[in-house]
């Protein structure tokens, strides 16, 4: 995902100076199997902190996603908050670290002075994903027996006998032969 700021001018600026920035980045795909169906959308704000630069914002996008019940592909609108601190290096870096210190590249400004954003926004995006969508909240699911969506009309198995009446004769007859179920 392309969502880069040169931020040379920022961080030139002094601690609690901001910049605000839209996001419109394209992308097809956020994960393997998860793909995007509109562009990512947001809003940042960009703060210059003493070492380096606070992210905070929100994004949001729309997912194509699958039914957990009726499996039916459906659009889902997915809304994430970012909040990421990127460290500066290079000139702007601040000396009382340890520069061997473990860190995660992904929030480093490059030697260019870029902050790439890109793979904080995935991240957010996939951890905003639901583990059980459902394409609307009353989803009648399918079948257990033949399948068939419920959402689009009920199937012949829904005349089958309650179930509860069938446990009750089993009992009957395990009273009657004088032996037990089985
Ligand atoms: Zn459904
Ligand atoms: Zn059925």
């Amino acid at each position: 995902m392309e969502v880069e700021y040169n931020v040379a001018q920022l961080l030139k600026s002094p601690i609690g100076a901001t910049q605000h920035k839209s996001i419109e980045a394209d992308i097809a795909v956020l994960d393997e199997d998860v793909e995007l169906v509109s562009p990512v959308t947001g809003r940042v704000c960009l703060l210059r902190t003493d070492a380096g630069i606070l992210v905070q914002g929100r994004v949001q996008a729309e997912v194509e996603l699958a039914c957990s019940r009726c499996l039916t592909p459906f659009v889902f609108s997915l809304a994430a908050a970012v909040e990421e601190e990127f460290r500066a290096t290079g000139k702007f870096a601040v000396d009382n670290r340890a520069s061997d210190e473990a860190e995660d590249t992904a929030l480093v400004i490059d030697e260019h002075h870029v902050l790439d954003l890109g793979e904080v926004i995935r991240q957010q995006l996939l951890l905003a994903l639901p583990i059980y969508p459902v394409c609307r909240s009353d989803c009648a699911g399918l079948c257990s027996q033949c399948g068939q969506n419920l959402n689009e009309g009920p199937c012949e198995c829904t005349e089958e006998e309650d179930p509860r009446w069938s446990v009750l004769q089993r009992l009957r007859f395990s009273e009657e032969s004088g032996e037990g179920v089985d």
